[in-house]
């Protein structure tokens, strides 16, 4: 059961990390009838996929990733989608205060009742950590009775021993298809993975089937 929200804001840095953990989520609240806003700080620009052989060149990966974005947002229903222009594998070395304000000004104006990030230090790449970080910092600043309700991605290994289990468990199997609909669309990152895991998905495997039917998430605690 996915409480009903007044407003949802997704903050990731890279195109596709919205995919895989959340992409059930959002189509949810979008389902609800929650708008949902999507501020994915870069374009992924330095990815190290390719293709092999490969599908593009370095130079015309960020239109590519673009347009992936867009076609992912669409799949789950994102109406406002708003791409920031940092630079990807350089968020950790914005100026901490100057990103935490862009992320507040952002929470300004769009107002949402809840904040979908990564946990910092428990998500792997320093982009995702410096992500959370900026948001939490962002989010801080407002008055405690302000805040909107922050839940949080993490995968580390050591997420489960550090933070416990994650208190919200959201079974989005109804839009499952849209899911995969998603994590396809970022094809020049996922289209080798997807060949196996949709196959997996069919033979109902039950690793593949609990990573698409559930997203998991800790409620940030202040
Ligand atoms: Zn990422």
């Amino acid at each position: 059961m996915i409480n009903k929200e007044r407003q949802v804001l997704v903050v990731f840095p890279h195109p596709d990390d919205e995919a895989f953990g959340v992409s059930g989520t959002i189509a949810t609240h979008v389902n609800n009838g929650t708008p949902v806003t999507y501020a994915c700080l870069t374009l992924g620009e330095m990815g190290r996929n390719l293709g092999n052989p490969p599908f593009t060149n370095r130079e015309n990966l960020p239109k590519i990733r673009r347009a992936e974005l867009k076609e992912a947002a669409r799949a789950i229903g994102i109406q406002d989608l708003r791409m920031l222009g940092y630079r990807d594998k350089t968020v950790e070395f914005e100026d901490d205060e100057k990103l935490a304000n862009h992320m507040l000004e952002i929470i300004n104006e769009v107002n949402p009742s809840l904040i979908i990030t990564f946990y910092p230090g428990y998500s792997v790449h320093p982009d995702h950590d410096a992500t959370g970080a900026a948001v939490i910092r962002a989010v801080e600043k407002l008055p405690p009775a302000a805040r909107p309700t922050l839940h949080c991605v993490a995968f580390s290994n050591d997420c489960i021993e550090a933070l416990g289990e994650a208190d919200i468990i959201n079974d989005v199997s109804a839009v499952s298809s849209k899911k995969i609909a998603a994590i396809k669309a970022h094809r020049s990152q996922t289209e080798a993975m997807m060949k196996t895991m949709e196959e997996s998905f069919q033979k109902q495997d039950p690793q593949v089937l609990a990573r698409v039917n559930f997203e998991r998430f800790w409620t940030y605690k202040w």
